[in-house]
């Protein structure tokens, strides 16, 4: 194509839908998209689709129930779940692998670890399948505005600058960086540093060969620093932000000290790492400040629910639903977001950030993005009953069932918050915790 919009940056694709980032999120939108017949493009700044869930390490996909045997999610948020677990180890409860709706009340978890090649060669083959063009290794860096509108991003890549131009946009970049750049309203947070890895000890292969449990073998490190920076004067400030390269080196130079304080005292010819996040494992960023958000304090139910969502750990899990309104912002005509940056504060913001909650909010917005162009309209003016429709009919739990309706969870005990029996996460609190000084 030989359209330019200056002579230094090419148009090289004109589109239907632009999905900015291949986190979990940005899949669900794009495959949204694709399956209501649309053109799709996704640009993804690493050289692999799932975001925080693979590249970061967070290969835990947490339930996808209510803790009291009622699904909560189906729709995209259960398929991905069963594509990241398609060529590998699982530790999906049986009751739950032929995807039913409902399980006896105690059942276990409907969730599963996963292992990450095998995720990511997955949803390479899953996106391809949905016809969907994936850009990787091409950054999204700033929208073509025309008013409120975006006609198009420029991205950076080996090809140099370019330009791509769609009808609609979603930003599933974990940071808002098209919404943000594009005059949205947003709320930034900074947040706490950790490094999770894959390990290896013969211990831990002893136990798992006798087990014959892969998992086993290589289980998961979590490290996380306590924000404080421990006792003392000298405490660092051990938050950083992950919206300024200032932030984004801080946390890596962090995180890295605080996996080399544990190699340092945990040296042996029995033990090594096999694996290191290759993005940095940022929780909250930049979310956008939407026409709604999520309402985690007493109303339930929500008109223009596009799903219902649930903070994950705790069981039973109270169900929320979250509202079309929270995807978009009366600033942009044609921009939605999905995935850990939807409109939600405070606790609400932890709730959306969840796998589950992620995937769901892509689907919605790339159904929502596909609709509103079948209909000739804008993000604004969606039918959202329409919206609703499609949503329900590919799966998705709009509105809190009456079984779903009691939940209350167990309250907290103090201390540690305890660790679902089959996360395979390990962690010691003695190793989170930074000193000043330690490290590099
Ligand atoms: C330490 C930690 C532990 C967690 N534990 C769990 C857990 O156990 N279970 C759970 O369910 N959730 C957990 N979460 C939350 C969950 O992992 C994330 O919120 C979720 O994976 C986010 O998905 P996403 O697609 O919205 O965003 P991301 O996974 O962040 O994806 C964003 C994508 O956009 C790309 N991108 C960013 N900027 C640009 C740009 N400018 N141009 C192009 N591409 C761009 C990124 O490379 C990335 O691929 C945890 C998170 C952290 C950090």
């Amino acid at each position: 194509m030989n359209i330019t919009i200056t002579d230094s940056v090419p148009v090289v694709k004109e589109t239907d839908v632009i999905v900015v980032g291949g986190g979990l999120a940005g899949v669900a939108a794009a495959t949204a998209a694709a399956r209501q017949g649309m053109k799709v493009t996704l640009i993804e700044k690493t050289i692999a689709l799932g975001g925080l869930a693979t590249m970061g390490h967070v290969c835990v996909y947490l339930p996808i129930d209510d803790g009291n045997g009622n699904k909560v999610y189906g729709g995209l948020a259960e398929e991905l779940l069963h594509v990241c677990i398609k060529y590998s180890y699982d530790n999906l409860p049986e009751v739950w692998r032929s995807k039913p709706d409902t399980a006896p009340k105690d059942s276990e978890r409907y969730m599963s670890n996963f292992n990450i090649p095998a995720a990511v060669l997955a949803l390479d083959e899953f996106t391809e399948n949905e016809g969907i063009d994936v850009v990787f290794d091409t950054v999204f860096s700033e929208p073509i505005m025309e008013g409120r509108t975006v006609k198009g991003i420029v991205v950076e890549n080996k090809s140099g600058r370019t330009a791509y131009m769609a009808k609609m946009f979603i930003d599933a970049s974990g940071d808002s960086d098209l919404l943000f750049r594009a005059g949205a309203d947003t709320e930034t947070l900074p947040t706490i540093v950790s490094h999770w890895f894959h390990e290896l000890d013969f211990n831990m292969i002893k136990e798992g060969l006798e087990a014959h449990d892969m998992m086993h073998v290589t289980p998961l490190r979590w490290l996380g620093l306590v924000p404080s920076g421990g006792a003392g004067d000298d405490k660092e400030d051990l938050t950083c932000y992950g919206t300024t390269s200032e932030g984004v080196n801080k946390y890596i130079r962090l995180s890295r000290g605080l996996a080399l304080d544990f190699l340092k005292k945990h040296q042996s010819p029995e033990f090594c790492m096999i694996s290191m996040p290759t993005i940095p494992q940022f929780r909250m960023t930049r979310r956008l400040i939407g026409n709604d958000q999520l309402k985690y304090d007493g109303e339930y139910h929500i008109e223009d629910s596009i799903g219902c969502v649930i903070a994950s750990l705790d069981k039973p899990a109270t169900v929320y639903e979250f509202p079309y309104q929270g995807l978009i912002t009366d600033k942009l005509t044609n921009v939605a977001a999905a995935g850990r940056m939807v409109s939600a504060e405070g606790r609400g913001w932890a709730i959306m950030r969840f796998i589950p909650a992620c995937v769901l909010t892509g689907e919605a917005a790339g159904t929502a993005a596909a609709l509103a162009i079948k209909e000739g309209t804008d993000l604004l003016h969606v039918d959202v009953k329409k919206l609703q429709a499609i949503l329900e009919k590919n799966g998705v739990k709009l509105h809190r069932t009456k079984a779903m309706e009691g939940n209350v969870p167990e309250p907290r005990k103090p201390g540690p918050r305890p660790r679902l029996s089959k996360m395979y996460v390990h962690t010691d609190p003695e190793d989170n915790v930074r000193t000043a000084g330690s490290g590099h």
